[in-house]
């Protein structure tokens, strides 16, 4: 467990939680938004809320089998990404990058490395 446990990602679902005192801090990886979040958010409480909400229940469904070992990282880190993506394309933000990225994981079996 404990091995495990070092490998649990700084990456995890949108924020709807107040950062607190001494949590590390991230920035909100949609384009353009400097909001520090704590590096276990994926978001800044705004954009997560942005993500359809169907969408964000499986980027926390994903993320939760992952976790418990019952499903490898590759779900989570494709929902996450689409999530992301949602987000950007109601910013006009140039997902092309993001989408082509998407497409080699659905059409891979590779591990993503980032
Ligand atoms: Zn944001």
């Amino acid at each position: 467990m404990f091995v495990r446990s070092i490998h649990k990602p700084d990456l995890s679902p949108g924020s709807a939680h107040p950062i607190r005192g001494t949590e590390a801090l991230a920035v909100c990886q949609i384009v353009g938004c400097s909001h520090e979040i704590p590096r276990r958010h994926l978001m800044c409480q705004a954009h997560w809320f942005e993500v359809p909400s169907d969408l964000r229940d499986q980027v926390t469904a994903a993320l939760a089998s992952w976790l418990d070992g019952k499903d490898d990282v590759r779900p989570y880190l494709a929902a996450r990404l689409r999530a992301i993506i949602s987000v950007a394309k109601l910013h006009n933000i140039d997902v092309a990058e993001d989408e082509a990225k998407l497409a080699r994981w659905t059409r891979s079996e590779r591990m993503p490395r980032s």
